[in-house]
């Protein structure tokens, strides 16, 4: 399988496919690569007792790399929630240099307008990238273990479905997470994930062995299947082979012990890029 993520020199990953194929889309996800702060590298996250003025340099930077300035960011207070809200030009800013206007319990984003870049932060959890590019609808959903079993994925296409979006036109892109060799959960979660599944399927976690109810889970698998079961063809779904623990290109959560930044993923069309 392509790896739909790759590294550009200046230390971000971008969706390539996407954003060679749709001039004007701004899609990826940072790295650790540059920032300064409590965390020795590119910290996205307001919350995590960095300092403020550090993230807003860091978030300025990356804005100058991807070439979208942060007055048209829009942010979110993550809360491993289902949330999702449709933002325009009138939310651009909010969350953006701040967590205080950042959008309350929010943690998935979706809009048709350009000149809007959705953005939500991660160490560890699923970014989840929509795409139709027919209606030229954007969208962005933080898919932890909770958010996802929760339905978040699924969710964000039901909503397309209703405004008119048809599941064929419908693209998907899995970004850089934990993977299932480094993610342990204990059987509750098991259970919650089991039941999306008939009891013949495929299931996205296997025990560990000699470790009584702990199993190795893939949330990368987990989204994926929950959206072809809400009806994605699997081909337009492309999930990334990056590990947020694996690799050092990432802070990780569950590696880092909760003692670590975070990334940013983002999707936004430039101004005037199409007319809505
Ligand atoms: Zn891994």
């Amino acid at each position: 399988m392509i790896e739909p993520f790759k590294k550009a020199d200046n230390g971000l990953f971008y969706l390539e496919k996407w954003e060679r194929e749709e001039p004007g889309l701004v899609a990826g996800f940072t790295s650790t690569a540059g920032g300064t702060g409590r965390y020795n590298g590119l910290n996205m996250a307001f919350h995590v007792q960095d300092q403020s003025s550090v993230v807003q340099e860091n978030r300025r930077k990356v804005a100058e790399l991807i070439d979208f300035p942060t007055s048209a960011w829009v942010g979110c207070e993550q809360t491993h929630e289902v949330h999702i809200a449709s933002v325009s030009k009138s939310d651009r800013g909010r969350g953006a240099l701040d967590y205080e206007t950042a959008l309350a319990a929010t943690d998935g984003l979706d809009s048709n307008e350009t000149g809007v870049l959705l953005t939500l932060c991660y160490a560890d959890c699923v970014p989840l990238y929509f795409l139709d590019r027919t209606t030229k609808r954007i969208g962005t959903a933080h898919a932890g273990w909770k958010g996802a079993v929760g339905g978040i994925g699924p969710n964000m296409i039901k909503k397309w479905k209703q405004e008119g979006s048809r599941l064929e036109d419908i693209e998907a892109a899995i970004g850089p997470s934990i993977c299932g060799s480094c993610y342990k959960v204990g059987a509750s979660v098991v259970e919650a994930v089991r039941k999306w599944y008939q009891p013949n399927e495929d299931m996205p976690f296997s025990p560990v062995r000699n470790e009584r109810d702990t199993y190795f889970f893939s949330l990368q698998l987990f989204n994926r299947d929950l959206l072809i079961k809400e009806g994605l063809p699997p081909e337009n779904i492309h999930v990334t082979s990056l590990c947020s623990s694996c690799s050092t290109d990432f802070f990780s959560h569950r590696r880092d012990r909760g003692h670590t930044g975070r990334m940013m993923g983002y999707i936004g069309w430039k101004e005037g890029n199409y007319e809505g």
